[in-house]
């Protein structure tokens, strides 16, 4: 058995002829960093969120959830610090890379190599000319040698408009990020909910940067979904000794590492990143990045994000409602620190397939598998009559896809022999094949039942049972709540061959 490494385009063209992502609008030449979500795409990533809105907040009695518009209020950008953070045109030197704001760079000293003194570097007040050739600046007026670009406006933020009437003040925004519904909806939540803090909402849901530069497939598009939680705490609180805070900053950097391990992602291509002091957002106090070994290189997975109360209080600032949490204890309103795990989907569902990638020999044939986790994988079963003229095998197999896709997506197929009926669905990650064959419904024209019991074969281990039809959900159900295949297959024969 061999491993294959795992490069982008690999990933991009399995993505695309096995349809798990294709490039939006095609037909038309693709828009730019767009990707569609195919068949089976779709599935994988609707796995992702449900499985992590189980864990998340299904499963924990501090957590709840919220599904917010993606227009939201402009204000809601100018309280955040969005607007004023990311408006600006740009220009950026061709030469040495510096980036200026464009209003700037009029009112900047520039440096200029000057013809009529033998090229000699002048550094010229904002604003003169060169009082030895009477030139005026314009090239960059740090290294003095590069042409600047065009202006572009690098904020993030894609603007449109509210309404039929295209001015100012019908000017809106699609969301950056989840994460302000959760703040401007604390009191609604809070107070609906009764809640007590420590407690967290979560979101997952579309968000749209107009990245300046996108790329590296689905890693860094403009418009992606995210997962986010915002986990609110009393800051007077201590827990183990420690300000509330601090301890659930913590708890959550743990919490999700382990939630990507327990999915199947290899813990040698996961690490923590602390942020510098330097690189801190302003609102923050401490950040912590999930990085993963991406076919690109270590880059980041997800953020976990101590925000302090900077969101909380800058949004009663701004809309004048007090967003505070009244302290039993202490008799006293405060306002919660927030602590703000941060995960991409589709960065999510990338690392996903780049690690379950596998080329592996058999038999001295090339297999390709995706060992993904069975509760992430797009189906769960493949059910493959092994004679498609015979009409009670196939009967029989289209009943088994019907019952068991009352509770998992199922498919039958029978487009081509066995072996590479088998091979396609290990390219998917499909963990479980149930064959019908003869012996299954035997034959009656001499009589026979059949046994009344199909082969499930594992796709890690290509290993094989004969399990009673009657049996077969409840042998499913267990696998996929985790029970080990040779626990499971060990209760029953193996077929004949
Ligand atoms: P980056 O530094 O990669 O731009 P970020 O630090 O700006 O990311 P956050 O604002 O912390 O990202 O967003 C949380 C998560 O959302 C990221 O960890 C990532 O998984 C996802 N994400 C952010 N921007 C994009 C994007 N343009 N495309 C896909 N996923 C994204």
């Amino acid at each position: 058995m061999s491993m294959g490494a795992t490069s982008m385009d690999v990933l991009v063209s399995l993505s695309k002829r096995r349809g798990f992502v294709f490039q939006s609008s095609e037909i038309y030449g693709g828009t730019g960093s767009c990707w569609d979500y195919g068949p089976l795409g779709v599935e994988l990533k609707n796995n992702i969120k449900r499985v992590w809105w189980r864990d998340f907040v299904q499963q924990r009695a501090d957590m709840v959830g919220i599904d917010a518009s993606i227009l939201m209020h402009p204000t809601v950008w100018k309280a955040s610090g969005h607007l004023d953070h990311f408006t600006d045109p740009m220009v950026d030197c061709r030469e040495c890379k510096r980036r200026f704001r464009a209003d700037h760079v009029d009112a900047l000293p520039w440096t200029h190599y000057c013809a009529a003194t033998k090229g000699n570097k002048f550094t010229i007040p904002a604003g003169e000319a060169c009082g030895h050739c009477g030139l005026r600046r314009t090239l960059c007026p740090e290294c003095g040698k590069g042409e600047l670009t065009a202006p572009r406006q690098f904020n993030l933020m894609f603007k449109t408009f509210m309404g039929p009437v295209e001015e100012d003040a019908a000017v809106t925004y699609l969301r950056p990020e989840t994460a302000q519904a959760m703040f401007v909806n604390f009191d609604n939540v809070l107070q609906s909910m009764r809640l007590k803090l420590p407690f967290g909402i979560a979101q997952a849901g579309r968000s749209f940067r107009n990245e300046i530069t996108p790329g590296n497939f689905i890693f860094r598009t403009r418009e992606f979904e995210q997962m986010e939680i915002e986990f609110f705490v009393n800051p007077n609180d201590r827990v183990d000794g420690r300000p509330a805070d601090e301890y659930w900053h913590d708890r959550w950097i743990e919490d999700c590492m382990a939630w990507f391990l327990r999915y199947g992602l290899a813990a040698d291509n996961l690490r923590l990143r602390e942020h510098e002091k330097d690189e801190l957002a302003h609102y923050a106090k401490r950040t912590v990045d999930i990085e993963y070994k991406f076919p690109i290189g270590w880059s980041e997975l997800m953020g976990i994000a101590n925000r302090t109360d900077f969101d909380l209080k800058q949004h009663s600032k701004w809309s004048g409602k007090s967003l505070t949490y009244f302290d039993d204890e202490r008799k006293e309103h405060v306002v919660p620190f927030v602590v703000e795990p941060a995960a991409g989907v589709d960065r999510a569902l990338l690392a996903f397939m780049a690690d379950a990638y596998r080329e592996e020999e058999v038999r001295g044939e090339k297999r390709v598998v995706l060992k993904l986790h069975p509760e992430l994988a797009p189906i769960k079963v493949a059910v493959l009559p092994l004679l498609k003229k015979r009409d009670d095998i196939v009967r029989t197999a289209h009943a088994i896809r019907a019952d068991l896709a009352k509770q998992w997506r199922v498919v039958y197929d029978d487009t081509a022999a066995i072996g590479r009926l088998y091979r396609r669905q290990d390219e998917v990650g499909t963990p479980y094949c149930v064959t019908v064959d003869v012996q299954t419904v035997g034959d009656s024209e001499r009589g026979e039942t059949g046994d009344q019991r199909v082969t499930i074969r594992e796709r890690n281990s290509m290993e094989q049972a004969r399990v009673p039809i009657a049996e077969l959900a409840l042998v499913i159900r267990e696998l996929l709540d985790g029970a080990p295949w040779p626990q499971v297959a060990g209760r029953y024969p193996s077929p004949r061959s």
